[in-house]
């Protein structure tokens, strides 16, 4: 009998969404006639640019005649959607990255989980602590992490950099040297971010260790303050020792039209291999293209009335992450985030765990956001709430919080 990847297996419980849902659902059920506040998943609610949906219904017209129709697109991406992304996110930001070190795909999700398959199945992990969990569960699968410790939600073949109010949120060098280092800026959950100087340690660490950085910039776009790079490729020395992914979902809004790419720089070599090749190789394989319609809608983020209309969807998200900032601060709570990202990171009050306090927010004032040990051991204590909801609903989600006499000291 065919045996399965028992790997699977390992995975510990029930996604942390479907926890939500399922707590949630449960609410409604007893209480049919209140309203809830979302402030939860990491889904945006502004609809596509005007300038975007042009470029859709262009291409889509274009797939309609034979003389413009297009079949497969090059595994690796379109040129035109390439060529935009090397002069705009790296060129015009001084950092030297041809388009063909670009590879498109349907997003970040995919490529920040199926990045592990290039290297060696002993590769050691390191990953900031708290994280995005895919970084973690995707290198489970393959075998990876060793075995779950259910007291520590820990794996013993992943070193855990952990980043909390004590350190700022900066992660340290570990003492144990790993091969793949997983950095996440700005940070989903807690929504802090690094300096270039911050980042130019870890630079330094990985060109001296071997290590490469797989650096996640998905929420690059809401990256506000001068003294935080836009790119990991900013930092001198970053070509030989890191991969970056970017998204389309939190800047253009496109978590439901997917679309993303990976940057491999050709001086990247491990074992005298260039990686670049090596993804290409799996990119070629394994995927089949993002669609044309959606690479011309890509192009188009890319356009000054694209750039004008996005920057305006993020002014909007940002506006709300401030209108929950200084709420919270206003009632004595400690909040970090925010700033440089669409995400707030609460200090749970009271000695609350981090369920207790999801269950205290839903039960007392019908607000739903995402416990902070969903994300790793230590996000314990802590709580997330996302700026992507629309404004009236969040200024409303504040109003109920500030009357809520488990936050107010
Ligand atoms: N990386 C991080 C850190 C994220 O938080 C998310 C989505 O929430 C993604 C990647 C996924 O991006 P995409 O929608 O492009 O797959």
């Amino acid at each position: 009998m065919v045996k399965v990847n028992d790997n699977y297996l390992k995975l510990p419980g029930s996604y942390l969404f479907s926890a939500i849902a399922k707590k949630v659902n449960a609410y409604t059920a007893a209480n049919p006639d209140k309203k809830i506040i979302r402030l939860g998943i990491g889904d945006v609610t502004q609809p596509i640019a005007p300038a975007l949906i042009k470029a859709l219904h262009d291409a889509v017209d274009e797939m309609g005649s034979a003389e413009t129709f297009h079949g497969y697109a090059p595994d690796l991406g379109y040129g035109f959607l390439r060529e935009a992304i090397a002069a705009g996110d790296y060129e015009a930001r001084g950092c030297k990255i041809e388009a063909d070190e670009i590879f498109i795909s349907d997003g970040a999700k995919c490529d920040c989980g199926n990045i592990q398959e290039i290297f060696s199945e002993d590769a050691v992990i390191a990953v900031c602590d708290p994280v995005y969990p895919v970084y973690v569960d995707s290198n489970v699968m393959a075998g990876r992490t060793g075995e779950y410790d259910e007291k520590t939600g820990k794996w013993s073949r992943v070193i855990y950099m952990p980043c909390t109010a004590e350190n700022q949120f900066v992660p340290e060098l570990p003492e144990e040297t790993p091969d793949l280092i997983y950095l996440c800026v700005p940070n989903n959950p807690t929504g802090t971010t690094l300096t270039r100087d911050q980042l130019k340690v870890w630079v330094d660490y990985a060109n001296r260790t071997g290590a490469v950085i797989l650096y996640d910039a998905a929420y690059e776009a809401y990256i506000a303050e001068p003294s935080v790079p836009h790119s990991i490729f900013e930092i001198d020395g970053a070509r030989t020792c890191a991969i970056e992914f970017r998204s389309f979902s939190k800047n253009a809004g496109f978590t439901g039209v997917r679309l993303g790419f990976t940057v491999i720089p050709k001086e990247l070599v491990r074992g005298g291999v260039m990686l670049h090749s090596l993804w290409a190789r799996r990119h070629g394989t394994k995927f089949n293209g993002a669609p044309y319609i959606v690479q011309k809608a890509g192009e188009a983020v890319y356009s000054p009335e694209g750039r004008a209309q996005l920057k305006e969807q993020v002014a909007y998200y940002m506006r709300n992450a401030k209108v929950i900032y200084e709420g919270l601060k206003e009632i004595g709570c400690e909040v970090y985030g925010g700033v440089n990202a669409p995400y707030i990171w609460l200090l749970v009050p009271g000695g609350m765990t981090s369920w207790e306090f999801f269950d205290c927010l839903l039960n007392e004032a019908g607000v739903v956001g995402t416990p902070g040990s969903g994300f790793g051991p230590s996000g314990e204590g802590y709580f997330r709430l996302t700026a992507f909801g629309t404004y009236e609903n969040t200024v409303e989600a504040v109003e109920r919080m500030k009357n809520m006499v488990s936050l107010r000291k």
